[in-house]
This record gives structure tokens, C-alpha cells and sequence, in this order.
């Protein structure tokens, strides 16, 4: 009874429950794996035959799509983003899901209805990082900041419409897959490219000076040139995203993509696995 009651307080769905019973793994050599965000029960008995350490054996067997390379279709539903939130083709977010703490950004927009809002402490790291730059005579601008699923949904709709399949999937995460609906991540340009002096962000001053100091704000470069197969995504200069600063330094200094920090200190919430 304690161990059912114990159980529902994981939020462990009935056929979870259902594959835990089924494996005849002793409760006891499971609990050191229930504990550990990340656990999927229907793969209980290969963790225990595994014997590797238990957050080590749940990443690389449940979860080894955290790097892109490692091809599997199994998706996982984040039931409370965070700011280590990992969002990305197989890891989804709730169509509904809205932070609740979105503000405006108060740096320059590209246009005048850039979406230009941000969850409260991303939008603070921002204001900040942009008046710093500017100090240098930097002038960072917002190019999109949150979208809503639904605005995402438009946005993928708009792409496959222009490209083939694969070219739209590679430019544009698809609805509930974005890091643009956690309100934290965020696609930066520059003044000069507004400006048409550039045609992109990656040519500019600025995105040099953001690769070597947005850290310090709490902002980690997303996809970075090096690290595509890791991230499954194409090189996007542009594209930065809240960690907060302590996360975000010890990327910097790794050179870790988020991908590599989850594979070092696991999911920081839970991550629900749907079936
Ligand atoms: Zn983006």
C-alpha cells in the first residue's frame, strides 16, 4: 500500500504501474531508479541489467535521443518547464502550456510586431546584456522572442508551405517543440542588420560579442555551428536561450551544448513518457 501511495506521488501513470508489476523487479532495487526524473518503468529491467549508475543508465536507455545522433521515436511530455527545460524533437510541451510570467522585453525590436516577450528573468538577463553592449557601441535587437503554440503552429504552416518536408523541418521546430513557447529562448539581430549593412547576424560585431559574453547574463548559444548532430538542429547564430547564469557558465566553460549539461546532471523535472 505505502509503495502504491508512494508510487501516485511520482505521478506514475497506471501503465507505468502496470510495466513496473510486470517486470518483477524488487521495489527495492527499483527505487533508486524511480527517484531519478527521467525513469520510464517499461524499461526497469534493462536498467538493472545494465549496472551502470542509475541516472547514467536511465539517460543512455531511455533517453539516448537526448543526442540527436541516437535516432529513436519514443516522445516525452515536460509537465512544468524550468529554466533547464529541454525542448526538442521527441521532448514536447503541453499545447497549453503559457508561462505565467511573461513580460515585454525592453530592447529594440526588429519591427514593430516583433513578438518581443520574455518569461520575467530572461527578459531582466536580456535588458541587461543589451544595455552592456550597448556600452560598447553594440546595439542588439530582438528578432522574436515568445510565440505561443499556436503562433508556432502558424509559423510551421507558413514554411511547409515555401519548402519541402525536410528543408521546413530543419528551419523551423514544430508546434509544442519550440523553445520559443517556454519564454525563454529567443532570436536575436543587430541594428546593422535591420540596417541591411548585413544580411545576417552571424557576420556582426554583435554576434561576436554575444558568443563571448551572453553567459554572464544567464544566455547560452543554442545551436552552435560545431554541435548540429548533437542538438539535431542546423547552425543558428541568431538563436540564444535562457539557463539562468549558473547553468549557463558551466556550458560556456565545458562548451556544452544543453544537450551535454542533462547528460551530466540529469533532467532537473519531471518528464512524463508518452506511450
Ligand atoms: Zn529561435
Amino acid at each position: 500500500m505505502d509503495t502504491i501511495r508512494s508510487l501516485m506521488k511520482q505521478h506514475m501513470s497506471l501503465s507505468a504501474m502496470r510495466a513496473l508489476a510486470n517486470s518483477k523487479v524488487s521495489y527495492t532495487t527499483a527505487k533508486k531508479y524511480i527517484k531519478i526524473n527521467g525513469f520510464v518503468a517499461q524499461d526497469l529491467k534493462k536498467y538493472v541489467a545494465s549496472r551502470k549508475k542509475p541516472l547514467a543508465t536511465i539517460l543512455s536507455i531511455s533517453h539516448a535521443q537526448i543526442n540527436s545522433k541516437n535516432k529513436m521515436t519514443r516522445t516525452y511530455r515536460i509537465a512544468n518547464p524550468s529554466y533547464l527545460t529541454l525542448v526538442k524533437d521527441g521532448y514536447g510541451i503541453s499545447k497549453n502550456y503559457v508561462p505565467n510570467d511573461l513580460v515585454t522585453v525592453n530592447v529594440a525590436t526588429a519591427s514593430a510586431d516583433t513578438p518581443n516577450k520574455m518569461r520575467k528573468a530572461a527578459a531582466t538577463a536580456l535588458e541587461k546584456m543589451a544595455k552592456a553592449a550597448k556600452k560598447k557601441g553594440l546595439e542588439l535587437v530582438i528578432n522574436s522572442a515568445y510565440r505561443s503554440y499556436t503562433q508556432q503552429e502558424e509559423l510551421y504552416n507558413e514554411y511547409h508551405a515555401m519548402y519541402d518536408t525536410e528543408t521546413a523541418d530543419s528551419l523551423v521546430a514544430k508546434p509544442g517543440y519550440s523553445e520559443h513557447q517556454l519564454g525563454l529562448g529567443v532570436d536575436m539581430t543587430s541594428q546593422s542588420v535591420v540596417d541591411g549593412k548585413y544580411s545576417t547576424f552571424g557576420e556582426t560585431k554583435e554576434y561576436q560579442w554575444m558568443k563571448k559574453n551572453a553567459y554572464k547574463y544567464g544566455f547560452i548559444l543554442r545551436y552552435p555551428s560545431s554541435k548540429t548532430s548533437i542538438t539535431g538542429t542546423s547552425n543558428e547564430p541568431w538563436h540564444y536561450r535562457y539557463v539562468g547564469k549558473k547553468a549557463a557558465k558551466e556550458c560556456y566553460i565545458n562548451n556544452w551544448t544543453l544537450e551535454e549539461y542533462i547528460l551530466h546532471h540529469g533532467f532537473d523535472t519531471k518528464i512524463i513518457y508518452a506511450e
